[in-house]
């Protein structure tokens, strides 16, 4: 008898191994079965088949039966979940909650149905007469339809107490109770204008071949869809995926966050509003019933078009034809909780693994997809023009080493922003302000001359770490003490900063009190629709200043918006992270061509201390190759991606003696089990080294190779046997070092 290894429904982890008897059939990976646990029947979800242990063959329950005959997962969907499973060291069945989000596991929250009323027997008008003497509520629920268009209703609609009356009703023949299924569809309520494909210029033409090319090529190639903010990417994405669902095939468009993409979503379901349920929405906010729903439309082929966040590369499409990720750089595409996946990288694999093409969008990529361009792997084409015909705003950097101060508080709006702003609002147009805020900048930061300590073999900036007062690289192990005064101007002021979004909003308010100002940052966002809904009322000219960390960056269009504000560029410069210059220059890029969308020309005026950073200076000149040259040339010189991988092992635990301890040992046999050329550093508090109650300790290790980096982390890992009272979280191809 063979066994299977089973994840098993239920609240808690469970994976147990099964014996599979003969008569349970074909019983193969990602299909669903029923288990004997304990004294009752389970559900579940076979992970993997294998010959069982001779010592434990006897002891194996059996499988009671397969649920269906074909797998729920497909051998595709197994495929990737088992080579992200190894990739970023995480149990395969972890994987597998993904791909099975839990309320299609739990049958409970199965398909829901309702109960209709239908009209079978008009009553006479005596006949109504005679019952609204008799059982009044039962006329009422007859009478109901003398005025209704339909002869049908749902019996909700009748109040509490209803059931019992429509089944008195039924008896007399009046009506009858139906069960109908209902579709949750998120999106109801919302009216979509069906909008018409447009002529698309020379390079969209030139674009939408390359895609077509690479749908029915035998060696295909990921496509690099390099294109300026308003270059008409949407527009190519729109009819690369008209043409494949023409030809019977699905798509799955990808976005950063759906709560910030309003317009992609808007403009997919206008295009396809003639076939209207063939636009799945997937996003975080869905409540489980919707979610089912949406799944379940998705794998039986009604919805054909997909778009979510990153997980919905897990999306059970059925004949997948094209893959698209817009925004690929976006950092959102890395899920920074276990399992630590990056979305775009595994739509790629996806695409390779269904044989189907894929096309990776921004204004600005991601080094690596850059870098895979340039080496030939991946398919470049680029829309340097924008299709609205629109001038790219003009962008002016403001050194605030030398701006007028005000007197109190932090130095946050300069005076030459402040009379921009005054003269944009005067004409009755629209401003958006960014606080550039990524985690906690610790580093060190001169605000006389703007000198950022920076480690001498990385030149990353450094991290203050109060507990030791040292400061310390986190990629590579240096340590120093923190100067007493600026190393560049001698100034004594050198000192720690960072100031919050309420902070500043507090501060406008002063500055500017007949404005109407809204601030969005990521408490804000938490809340279900309040996105959604600051937009649109900005949209209205309700408001005349937006507030917002990076997120508001993202996708927005809105025509009467004439200028953007950066108030500290720095911010997001100086953190401990290799990427931190090239999403600063992603950032500035996008937010430029956020100003001046419509008829109104737009102006972009960033506050900074360092003028003569490569990110500012690029970005001002709308410069993306430059900027990628000179920073890949860096990275080279520094080995940092994408010319190597970077692995991050956290040790995390309530008592600080404990993790540092056990940093420490790991750390120690590592060094004999890493094999070269990978490097890895010392143990060190990690950037953050206190949150939710834990201390945090890290190890951060390089080399060519992130399977093997990832494969003796987890050996490492394995080996150790760590108590109850720590935690390892293993970072393949960290993002974020916080
Ligand atoms: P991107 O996705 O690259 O930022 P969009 O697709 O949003 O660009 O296009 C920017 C603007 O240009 C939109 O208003 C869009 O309707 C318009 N546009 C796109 N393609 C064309 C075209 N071929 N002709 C005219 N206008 C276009
Ligand atoms: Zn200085
Ligand atoms: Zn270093």
């Amino acid at each position: 008898m063979q066994a299977a290894r089973i994840l098993v429904d239920g609240q808690s982890d469970l994976v147990l191994d099964y014996g599979i008897p003969p008569e349970a059939g074909d019983v193969k990976p990602g299909c669903r079965v029923q288990v004997p646990l304990r004294n009752r029947t389970a559900t579940g979800t076979v992970l993997t088949l294998s010959e069982p242990d001779p010592a434990w063959k006897d002891k194996l329950k059996p499988i009671l039966k397969l649920i269906d005959p074909e797998p729920l997962i497909s051998p595709v969907m197994m495929n990737l979940a088992s080579w992200a499973a190894d990739y970023y060291s995480v149990a395969l069945d972890q994987m597998i909650r993904c791909l099975l989000p839990e309320t299609v596991r739990q049958e409970n929250t199965a398909e829901k149905m309702r109960k209709m009323v239908h009209l079978e027997k008009r009553p006479s008008r005596e006949e109504l007469d005679a019952l609204y003497r008799k059982a009044p509520r039962q006329a009422q629920m007859l009478d109901y339809f003398s005025s209704a268009e339909q002869a049908e209703a749902p019996l909700a609609e009748f109040g509490t107490g209803a059931l019992s009356i429509a089944r008195n009703l039924e008896a007399k023949g009046f009506i009858s109770l139906k069960e109908e299924s209902v579709h949750r569809d998120p999106s109801s309520g919302e009216q979509f204008v069906p909008s018409q494909p447009m002529k698309l210029n020379g390079q969209q033409q030139k674009a939408l071949e390359e895609i077509t090319v690479m749908c029915t090529a035998e060696h295909k190639k990921p496509v690099l869809l390099q294109g300026v903010t308003g270059s008409g990417k949407t527009e190519v994405y729109l009819q690369a995926v008209s043409q494949m669902v023409k030809s019977g095939k699905s798509a799955l468009i990808m976005v950063p966050e759906i709560s910030l993409t309003p317009q992609t979503v808007q403009r997919f379901k206008s295009r396809f509003a003639e076939l209207p349920s063939s636009v799945a929405v997937l996003h975080s906010l869905l409540s489980d019933g919707e979610r089912f729903d949406e799944w379940h439309a998705i794998r039986s082929g009604k919805a054909r078009i997909v778009i979510g966040p990153r997980s919905a590369v897990f999306a059970p499409l059925q004949n997948l034809g094209l893959v698209i990720v817009d925004e690929e750089h976006d950092a959102s595409y890395k899920q920074e909780s276990s399992p630590r996946y990056h979305g775009r990288d595994l739509a790629v694999l996806r695409a390779h693994l269904e044989d189907c093409a894929v096309v990776l969008g921004s204004a600005t990529p991601s080094l690596e997809s850059t870098h895979n361009a340039l080496t030939g792997k991946y398919s470049l084409v680029k829309l340097t023009e924008r299709a609205d015909g629109q001038q790219l705003p003009l962008i002016r950097i403001l050194d605030m080493k030398t701006e007028g101060r005000n007197k109190s508080g932090p130095n946050v709006i300069s005076e030459r922003l402040r009379m921009s702003i005054d003269r944009r609002l005067d004409k009755g147009e629209q401003v958006i302000l960014l606080l550039n805020r990524r985690g906690f900048a610790r580093s060190i930061q001169c605000p006389d001359c703007g000198h950022v300590v920076t480690c001498l073999h990385c030149s990353l900036p450094l991290t203050y770490h109060r507990t030791e007062d040292r400061l310390m690289c986190h990629l590579c192990g240096f340590k120093a003490l923190p100067p007493r005064t600026c190393p560049e101007c001698r100034s004594a002021n050198i000192l720690l900063q960072g100031y919050g979004t309420q902070k500043v909003e507090e501060i406008l308010r002063r500055t500017f009190p007949a404005a109407r100002i809204t601030r969005v940052d990521a408490d804000v966002a938490r809340r279900k629709n309040a996105v959604r809904t600051i937009l649109n009322q900005f949209r209205a000219h309700k408001i005349d200043i937006l507030l917002g960390t990076q997120m508001i960056a993202k996708g927005l269009d809105f025509p009467n918006v004439t200028l953007v504000g950066v108030l500290n560029a720095d911010l997001g410069l100086h953190i401990p992270d290799p990427r931190a210059g090239e999403r600063t220059f992603q950032l500035l890029t996008q937010v430029a061509g956020r100003a001046g969308r419509g008829d109104l020309s737009g102006e972009v005026i960033i506050q900074t201390f360092t003028p003569q950073s490569p990110s500012l200076q690029y970005a001002r000149h709308h410069d993306t190759d430059g900027f990628a040259a000179q920073e890949l040339e860096m990275r080279r010189s520094f080995d940092l991606p994408p010319f190597t991988h970077i692995a991050v092992l956290t040790i995390r635990s309530q008592h600080e003696n404990m993790a540092e301890f056990a940093t420490r040992t790991l750390a120690a046999r590592l060094r004999g089990m890493l094999p070269p050329p990978a490097t890895m550093t010392d143990p060190m508090p990690a950037p953050i080294p206190r949150a939710h109650g834990q201390f945090r300790f890290q190890i951060t290790v390089k080399g060519p190779s992130a399977r093997i980096l990832s494969r003796t982390l987890r050996k490492l890992v394995q080996e150790a046997g760590l108590g109850d009272d720590l935690t390892a979280v293993i970072d393949v191809d960290a993002m974020s070092f916080m």
